[in-house]
């Protein structure tokens, strides 16, 4: 069977401060909606990608992307969770399926390959993932300014995508954390919200998603190291 990948990228960006969605900035003459799709198409294991896009999206079918037959389109909703499972949905024929933020241009293929590698192991799934460097501070509640307490950042992670499990799997975890109101960020937290604990991968660092402006120009620095 078939593994593919969903794509959110129905998400507006507020972060970013620019005119439109941070997935249409152009890096090296490609949007970086593409640097990501590109990635996940470049894998021989990835069969498919379906975007999920904003029903006011005004960009997507512009791209030479479009009218690739590998690539399918779906309207996102309201949280990026909806998103996903909006893709989810039309991945019919798939038994195993990886989730790529649209702003994460700069997945390396090892890391992918790594990440992939999880279907012969778990029946669970797991995400690529990087510990953390910094030492980690808990704020006080009220104001947030004063330091609670250190927090051990040696059982700390950074969450990256892709991030890969068995679809129905995630699909069963995603409608129950959404019909509960779960607080649900990436798709590992829908399955720990069910009680299981997906497996963390270690990856690159430099797989950064483009959030903020200062980003975007660490993610042109990568991209313009590749060969
Ligand atoms: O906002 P954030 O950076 O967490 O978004 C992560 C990814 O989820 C982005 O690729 C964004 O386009 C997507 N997203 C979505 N639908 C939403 C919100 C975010 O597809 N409603």
């Amino acid at each position: 069977l078939p593994i593919v990948a969903v794509v959110p990228a129905a998400g507006v960006g507020s972060r970013m401060r620019s005119a439109f969605p941070k997935q249409y900035l152009t890096i090296a003459g490609k949007t970086i909606l593409e640097h990501s799709i590109a990635a996940l198409l470049c894998h021989a294991a990835v069969a498919r990608v379906i975007v999920s896009i904003s029903p006011d999206d005004g960009y997507f079918n512009d791209l030479p992307l479009a009218n690739d037959p590998r690539i399918q389109v779906v309207f996102g909703g309201a949280q990026r969770a909806d998103s996903v499972f909006a893709g989810l949905k039309a991945a019919t024929d798939a038994e195993w399926v990886l989730v790529h933020d649209a702003a994460r241009p700069c997945l390396h293929q090892e890391d992918l390959s790594q990440l992939l590698a999880l279907r012969h192991t778990s029946r669970v799934g797991g995400i690529l993932a990087a510990p953390v460097r910094d030492t980690m501070k808990r704020a006080e509640a009220g104001d947030g300014c004063a330091i609670a307490h250190t927090v051990d950042r040696e059982a700390l992670w950074h969450a990256l995508t892709p991030q890969f499990f068995p679809r129905e799997l995630l699909m069963m975890c995603l409608e129950r954390a959404l019909n509960e109101g779960a607080n649900v960020t990436d798709e590992a937290s829908a399955l720990e919200y069910c009680g299981y604990h997906p497996l963390l991968v270690s990856g690159r660092s430099d797989n950064i998603k483009v959030t903020r402006p200062e980003d975007f120009a660490l993610a042109e620095f990568y991209l313009s190291q590749r060969t």
